[in-house]
């Protein structure tokens, strides 16, 4: 249950005065539903007004508080010019200038005769001194209680400052103080404020220098996170091995079997890992590991080893892909050695349906599958597997904690092992995964070429099309990529389908066609064509970014690939250069580039490093954007920007693993105070972890 001491910022929005129902949507959309939310909603500028200058020295273009006598009221003779106040002190007279103005209004509030304080932006029109529409028009006695530094937000359309800033206002003050969770000679070291004062702070920068994320009331608010981050994760691993694991250790027989049908010999990295994942499976507490390594890493043969180690204990393995495709060309790898060594696979998607499903269930449910391969179908409530021991969760970034857990489920104390293809930085990976034990591929099998990379405008297709046709001549097929229209799956389409066309007037039937909108047969007959080479050019949209393997393809056309991200890119051309042949990618960007589109085509010009590539990446969009992240499971941070604050991440790592050393179960003083920090950041999931949750 979350404490009481944080009710009054999980309220609603709507119990701010004057936020009904209608300026909470436009709140909502800006910041989010609770006090909370708003609390997070940081400045993102300032507005100055203690410059206050007389008329004659006014600076025009910077924004001024000044104190003048309103002289008189000049009402325009239509009604497309402005309405005039003139007003002066001793130095001089200025207008002060207002559009579709209410007169009664206006000489309520400005009274001839009278002094007012009025603040905003100076402007010079000719020779006049002007300010059109203050921000602030009162008494001097009304406008001492005016912010001397006044925060900016970002704002959502019809959403205005004024009442953006006085909902912040609103939810500051009804935050509580609450009992500090950091170590206090830490927080001492760092001379950062407590939480609520770090908040009050952010919220009023009396400077630029205190909109920087390594402002010490940022920083702190950002280690909150970070430390919620660590912590939580560190918390469900924790459970897991407490979770009582067994100990699998097969008798070696199948692993040999497969090694020795393998067309090729394990790298030193594959046998590494190999190793590190038997001692895993020996040990009798959980396995939880994350094998990591770049595409074509080979990654897939190191997972059936695993599985194979489940199967020669007579327990059941399983392997679940992101998508389809990905599914059954783990099948397509996997299925030939399994029959080599004589045992029966599955696989199970989202498309095997009635018998033919019902006869696959009963085989995993009565042990005749040893193995299943699959999609998130495997999660399914009806799957039951005989004695599943171990899971392979291929993720390319896509599934969740949450799923893993799920599949875990299914089986008494699984092992599992994620596999993942890299480009995620060191610094993305501890936010994710916390201390999760890595096993990494960090070089490609040997004798892979790198790919040669090209940038072009797209007016050079027909010089494209013509470079195509020499490699085909010359054997190569070709992947032919299309480009994102806006999130729109139907205009992607439409895309792939009109490039298709015009390729097919050039290259005849060779030209193929794989999109998410086909079904899944039409998809398998497409890439089927394809890996066997009747088709030899596959146009294609981003569905075969992940784990498609046809080392006969080395060309990959990729169009307008200023809209795709570095991390997707890489994705996609990792997709070519995996047999012993030079590969192409030809880049083709539509003019005018922006300058991070720019960026990015020159990273991908220059490397083929997945790491650097990530790295960059971080540098370029901010963790946030990073892979994108909603759909990722990734974490978003909503104050710390990773791209600075990697090394409070660290050392939020290391007080979450000393905490949890000391007092597992956070029942100290210091431990209450961090279950609240959990509930403050809405990771009450990894309360339920604890035995008093
Ligand atoms: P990924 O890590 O992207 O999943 P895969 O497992 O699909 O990579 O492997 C990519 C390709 O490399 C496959 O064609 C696979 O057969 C091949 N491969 C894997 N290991 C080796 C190796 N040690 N030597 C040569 N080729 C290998
Ligand atoms: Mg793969």
């Amino acid at each position: 249950m979350r404490p009481e001491a944080l009710f009054p910022i999980f309220k609603p929005v709507t119990v701010i005065k004057g936020i009904g129902p209608r300026l909470a949507k436009l709140v909502e959309r800006a910041a989010g539903p609770h006090l909370v939310d708003l609390c997070w909603h940081l400045p993102s500028a300032i507005i100055d007004r203690r410059y206050a200058p007389q008329v004659a020295n006014a600076e025009p273009g910077v924004v001024a508080t000044m104190t003048l006598t309103v002289d008189s009221h000049k009402k325009p003779p239509n009604k497309r010019l402005p309405y005039k106040v003139y007003c002066s002190d001793d130095t001089g007279t200025m207008a002060l200038v207002f559009f579709h103005a209410h007169e009664d209004y206006l000489r309520k509030t400005l009274p001839e005769g009278e002094v007012r304080v009025v603040s905003g932006k100076v402007e010079k029109f000719g020779k006049e001194i002007q300010m059109t529409h203050p921000d602030h028009i009162g008494t001097a006695e009304e406008l001492t209680q005016l912010k001397a530094v006044e925060p900016v937000y970002p704002l959502t359309t019809g959403l205005t400052l004024k009442v953006l800033g006085k909902s912040i206002q609103g939810a500051i003050d009804a935050a509580p103080d609450l009992p500090e969770w950091i170590d206090a000679a830490y927080l001492a070291k760092q001379g950062w404020p407590t939480w609520r004062d770090a908040l009050v702070q952010a919220h009023a920068p009396e400077d630029e220098a205190a909109l920087e994320p390594l402002s010490p009331a940022r920083q702190r608010l950002a280690y909150d996170e970070l430390l919620s981050n660590q912590l939580a994760l560190a918390l469900v691993r924790l459970s897991m091995r407490r979770l009582k694991g067994r100990s699998i250790e097969g008798d070696g027989g199948l692993r040999a079997k497969v090694i020795a049908a393998l067309p090729f010999r394990l790298t030193q990295s594959q046998e590494t890992a190999s190793v590190e994942i038997a001692q895993d499976m020996a040990a009798p507490i959980r396995m939880l590991r994350l094998l990591q390594g770049d595409v074509g890493s080979g990654k897939t043969v190191v997972a059936l080893l695993a599985m194979l180690n489940a199967v020669e204990t007579g327990e059941q393995a399983a392997l679940m892909a992101p998508t389809e495709i990905l599914a059954r060309q783990h099948l397509a790898t996997i299925e030939p050695l399994a029959q080599a060594i004589g045992i029966e696979i599955v696989l199970l998607t989202g498309r095997e349906k009635g018998k033919t499903r019902q006869a696959i269930l009963d085989k995993l449910a009565n042990g005749g599958a040893a193995i299943a391969i699959g999609t998130h179908a495997l999660f399914q409530d009806d799957v039951e597997f005989k004695a599943l021991a171990m899971a392979v969760i291929d993720e390319q970034h896509r599934f969740g904690v949450h799923q893993r857990l799920t599949l875990a489920a299914k089986g008494k104390a699984v092992d599992i092992l994620v596999m993942t293809a890299t480009p995620i930085p060191r610094t993305l990976m501890l936010t994710a995964y916390g201390d999760m034990d890595v096993s990494r591929l960090p070089d490609k099998p040997p004798g892979r070429l790198p790919v040669d990379t090209r940038v072009m405008p797209i007016e050079r297709l027909d010089d494209v099309t013509i470079a195509v046709k020499r490699s085909m001549e010359t054997g190569a097929s070709v992947y032919w990529v299309c480009p994102l229209v806006e999130e729109s799956e139907v205009l992607d389409v439409a895309a792939a389908e009109d490039r298709h066309a015009y390729l097919q007037s050039l290259f005849g039937d060779t030209v193929g066609m794989v999109h998410g909108r086909m079904k899944g047969k039409e998809k398998d007959a497409a890439m089927e064509a394809f890996a066997e080479g009747k088709t030899r050019v596959l146009v294609a949209t981003t569905v075969i970014e992940v784990g498609v393997d046809v080392p006969k393809a080395t060309v990959m056309v990729i169009e307008h690939a200023e809209r795709f991200g570095l991390a997707q890119l890489h994705q996609l051309r990792g997709r070519i250069g995996r047999g012993d042949r030079p590969s192409n990618c030809l880049l083709l960007y539509a003019s005018p580039l922006t300058v991070p589109a720019k960026a990015r085509l020159k990273i991908m010009r220059e490397t083929d490093d997945g790491f650097r590539i990530a790295e960059e990446d971080l540098k370029l969009r901010g963790a946030g954007e990073l892979l994108g992240t909603r759909q990722s499971g990734l974490p978003e941070f909503r104050m710390a920007d990773l791209a600075v604050h990697d090394e409070l991440l660290a050392t939020a790592r290391d007080d979450a693993a000393l905490i949890l050393d000391r007092d597992p179960e956070l029942e100290s003083e210091r431990g209450q105070s961090l279950r609240t920090l959990l509930y403050l950041f809405e990771r009450e999931a990894a309360v339920r972890n604890l035995r008093s949750g």
